[in-house]
């Protein structure tokens, strides 16, 4: 038998500050950075100036010890490492594709793992990271949706993998060399394992840090928050993030999408649309993304390309095309290239870009929904094995 697992939210967070341990910096917005000096002996009148400064070392540099900080006291050097730690996820693997593509898999508090996948381009280069270990949904055709076990990410777990990318990238400057090279790092998507909108908090300011001007200090243009449609938590991504939106949207119709991101049934096609339609103007961005997957046979006719194109009139869009990925049981098979190309001259000639995503790492299983921890993996069906013998 199978249990369904519930749409909720009430996935367990962890405590920033273990008990008596020391307290990580890192993913700690600014106002609770200059709050935790203070509480810990930092004059009230110098707060301000020490949190720009630590913040330089840790988003800037990727300095991950006290005593390197050279411009403060080494007093306060000493007394800062009495009290707190700058921590980041630990990397248990990484893979690398013949693509180039880079998977991750990093180990956070409580044994726990999460995959980020780094894909570089010759105009850009992407991380994909992490919301949540798991996913509460149940998508249908993402690997993801079929892991049980589920918590949310901390905001330092999900900066971390930022921070952990760049030094495996070797992207942390010298002091002095020129800001504008083109970076590695230049984009961050968050379409790896979760949903962020179930984890709203820890993914702005964790979004927040990144976009600060004076760390990593990527644009808002340059991070884009993929959801599967969490209605409620549309209007304030646009007003607390302010990042570029992509919809996990993959069906045209809700009886076909109750069944692909079961969400739905919950907020349909139409009231998703409705949270849609003001999103450009309250962030100010230019487009919105409306991811499809195509599966064989279940969304992929022509009439399905025109029900599309009618039901996003009026929503400045571009439709990003997933050939589905496949792995291990999965229930569904990709759709014939030349339907995906048939699918995507409808939609071009409707006057949408249409660009068809080339699955990018699939010799690592780093592909879009392909995203699933083995030692997660291991423990369920150890369980199923445990259920099935009655123990
Ligand atoms: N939970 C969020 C973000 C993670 S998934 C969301 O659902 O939007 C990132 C994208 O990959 C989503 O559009 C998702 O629907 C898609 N995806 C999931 N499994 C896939 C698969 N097996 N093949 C292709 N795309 C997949
Ligand atoms: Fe979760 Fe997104 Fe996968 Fe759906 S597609 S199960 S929302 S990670």
């Amino acid at each position: 038998m199978t249990v369904s697992t519930p749409i909720t939210q009430d996935v367990l967070t962890i405590p920033r500050k273990l008990p008596d341990g020391p307290m990580n910096l890192v993913g700690l917005t600014r106002a609770q950075m200059r709050d935790v000096l203070i509480e810990h002996g930092t004059p009230e009148k110098q707060a301000k100036m020490r949190v720009g400064q630590i913040w330089q070392w840790i988003y800037e540099k990727g300095v991950r010890d006290f005593a390197v900080m050279s411009n403060l006291a080494k007093t306060y050097r000493a007394e800062l490492a009495e009290h707190f730690v700058i921590e980041v996820p630990e990397v248990v693997s990484k893979q690398v594709s013949l693509d180039g593509t880079r998977k991750y898999l990093m180990r956070i508090a409580g044994g726990h793992e999460v995959e980020t996948v780094y894909i570089p381009e010759e105009d850009r280069g992407t991380l994909c990271i992490s919301s949540q270990v798991g996913c509460t949904l149940t998508c249908s055709f993402c690997h993801t949706g079929t892991q049980k076990l589920v918590r949310n990410l901390t905001t330092a777990e999900i900066i971390g993998q930022v921070l952990v990318a760049r030094d495996d990238l070797g992207e942390w400057p010298e002091p002095g060399a020129p800001k504008n090279e083109t970076r590695l790092l230049s984009n961050i998507v968050l379409m790896g394992m979760g949903e962020p909108l179930y984890n709203f908090d820890n993914v702005r300011d964790a979004m927040k840090i990144a976009m600060d001007p004076e760390g990593i200090s990527l644009s808002r243009r340059r991070i884009t928050l993929s959801t599967s449609g969490v209605v409620p938590e549309i209007a304030k991504t646009a007003q607390e993030i302010g990042c570029q939106l992509a919809i996990s949207f993959h069906a045209t119709t809700d009886e076909v999408r109750d069944k692909l991101v079961p969400i739905n049934k919950k907020w349909n096609i139409m009231e998703l649309l409705d949270a849609l339609r003001t999103y450009p103007k309250v962030s100010n961005s230019e487009r919105i993304t409306f991811e499809y997957v195509m599966l064989k046979d279940v969304n992929d006719t022509d009439a399905d390309a025109r029900r599309l194109v009618k039901l996003i009139k009026g929503i400045p869009a571009k439709i990003n095309l997933i050939p589905f990925n496949e792995w291990p049981g999965s229930p569904y098979e990709r759709s014939d290239w030349s339907r995906i190309e048939a699918f995507a001259d409808i939609i071009y000639k409707a006057g949408y870009a249409s660009p068809i995503r080339t699955p990018r790492g699939e010799d690592i299983m780093a592909a879009c929904g392909q995203l699933k921890s083995a030692t997660e993996r291991a423990r369920k069906s150890k369980k199923a094995i445990e259920a099935e013998a009655g123990l």
